[in-house]
């Protein structure tokens, strides 16, 4: 069992020394290139900020090959990395500092001036000037798996982000499970979608550097012509992807799955928000013999917790499942009354398991609200992660995801799912991609929607009315050529309920 994921690169660099491990637009690095970049960024680090361990060291660049030379320098020096966002409002990364209150912070080519609070800046160009000695290729040894590896910052309700902690333990019991269950290995090329401060880049990065693998960062500019992306995926060899939803339909709304093939594709993976089933069947005619998986968790409990492999067809207006718990994982679906649900009941999906997170960096009032004692066990401490997501089992013993708990609302005295809207909407025939919201202040469901054929709102106010009940039909219909999306490229709830009007 490794320690720490050091161990990984420096086993790959032995194995693989010339292999492309990482590529980005600009360059290539192989194994034995990070190996020695990283032993450099280590090296930067302790001249820089002396002997220290254990300590946030923030990332602040462009996605690119740099970033993954500066994740693995700071887990070589014995700290961890916070990479963060440098698209985002200045106001935010200010509030993330403050939490965080770095060590450091690595940059590209230009001192950040907007980061004047931090205490040192080390710049990537420096590398050249770094001295290694045989402390510091040793240093990693001191790291135990229970030490962290990374914080990655969400967005929290109140409007100050949350840094979630994550061990080296979590992704070494996540990157081995990902291994056992899909087969990674050397030949393996993936095609990053995911950013590097979004949790779904974590199964790319650390599935890469345990199997020799191969990561090709995509350019995000991509995602917005199918047909570029397309003849990316197959001029690079891209053969497996792990990708948000909203990114696979986007393809398979774009009509280029029925005229361009991808021929190295073997797994298509996605994780993050609900996949219809309409578009995956897009997917699926168009390339029958790829391994489909849905996957699902959130940041605090290492990316994945459950998982469904696809192995059966699904009508389009069904839900595909999220499957079972991951190996060394338990889930419990809890009711209101902290008990475990009966069948067709729905509830609180709740993780116990190595993957859990260690809190929510410098939170602990926050920390003490999700990660909580396990309400069926008052014997030892047994913590549990609460996501906030409802679910219930189908009758293949299968979770399926319903809603998350702040998408269910009482209207009229109903309480009602939004996804069960959106859900309904997706299936009707001419509509690509719905997402219900709900106005609190004037009291109305307003449906988005983008089409593929000409429907009004009237039209698909009428479709509706023979799918779901008189109090869960939208008040107000909006359809939109595309659906704006956040950071993470999921779609963007908080932009669209301040569009409600
Ligand atoms: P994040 O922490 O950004 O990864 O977001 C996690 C949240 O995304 C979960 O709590 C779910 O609400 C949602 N999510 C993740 N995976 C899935 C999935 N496969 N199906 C439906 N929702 C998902």
């Amino acid at each position: 069992m490794k320690r720490n994921i050091v161990e990984y690169l420096k086993e790959s660099a032995e194995k693989y020394p010339d292999k492309t491990a990482f590529l980005d637009e600009r360059r290539k690095i192989t194994f034995k290139e990070l190996d020695d970049e990283a032993q450099k960024i280590a090296a930067l680090i302790y001249a820089r900020c002396g002997n220290i361990r254990n300590k946030p060291i923030a990332v602040y660049m462009e996605k690119s090959v740099e970033c993954i030379v500066s994740f693995l320098g700071i887990a070589y020096s014995g700290n961890f990395y916070s990479p963060l966002d440098v698209h985002s409002p200045i106001e935010r990364i200010h509030k993330i500092i403050d939490v965080l209150q770095p060590a450091a912070v690595i940059y590209h080519t230009e001192e950040p001036d907007e980061l004047d609070d931090c205490r040192e800046k080390i710049s990537i160009q420096d590398i050249e000037k770094a001295e290694i000695d045989i402390s510091i290729r040793e240093k990693y040894k001191n790291t135990a798996d229970i030490d962290p590896l990374y914080v990655l910052f969400t967005s929290g309700s109140t409007g100050q982000p949350k840094g979630v902690v994550i061990s080296h333990r979590g992704v070494i019991d996540y990157t081995e499970w990902l291994y056992d269950t899909f087969s990674f290995d050397a030949d393996t090329i993936f095609g990053n979608q995911a950013p590097f401060y979004f949790d779904n880049s974590i199964l790319d990065i650390y599935s890469t550097l345990r199997n020799g693998a191969c990561m090709v960062i995509i350019p995000e500019t991509l995602f917005r012509f199918p047909k570029v992306l397309m003849d990316y995926i197959n001029e690079n060899s891209i053969n497996t992807i792990f990708w948000v939803p909203s990114a696979l339909i986007g393809l398979a709304n774009s009509g280029i799955l029925d005229k361009i093939h991808a021929d190295k594709l073997q797994r298509v993976l996605f994780c993050g928000e609900v996949m219809p089933n309409k578009q995956l069947n897009i997917w699926r005619k168009n390339y029958p013999d790829i391994l489909y998986a849905n996957l699902y968790g959130p940041t605090e409990i290492t990316d994945v917790c459950s998982y469904y492999i696809v192995n059966r067809q699904f009508q389009d207006e069904e839900p595909l499942p999220i499957g079972i718990a991951c190996r060394n994982t338990e889930i419990l679906v809890l009711n209101d009354n902290n008990e475990l649900v009966g069948e067709n009941e729905l509830g609180e999906l709740c993780v116990r398991g190595t993957c859990l997170s260690m809190g929510y960096y410098g939170d602990q009032e926050k920390t003490s609200k999700a990660f909580v004692q396990n309400p069926l066990n008052s014997k030892y401490c047994d913590t549990i992660y609460r996501t906030g997501d409802l679910v219930k089992y189908n009758a293949y013993g299968e979770l399926v995801y319903v809603s998350r708990k702040d998408f269910q609302i009482k209207h009229q005295g109903h309480r009602i799912e939004l996804g069960e809207i959106e859900a309904a909407a997706g299936s009707l025939e001419g509509v690509n991609q719905a997402c219900a919201v709900y106005d609190n202040c004037n009291k109305k469901i307003v449906l988005f929607c983008t089409l593929s054929a000409e429907l009004t709102e009237k039209m698909i106010y009428r479709l509706l009315q023979d799918k779901l009940p008189q109090y869960m039909l939208p008040k107000k219909i909006k359809i939109l050529s595309a659906l704006p999306l956040n950071i993470n490229g999921k779609i963007d709830r908080v932009t669209l309920k301040s569009n409600c009007m």
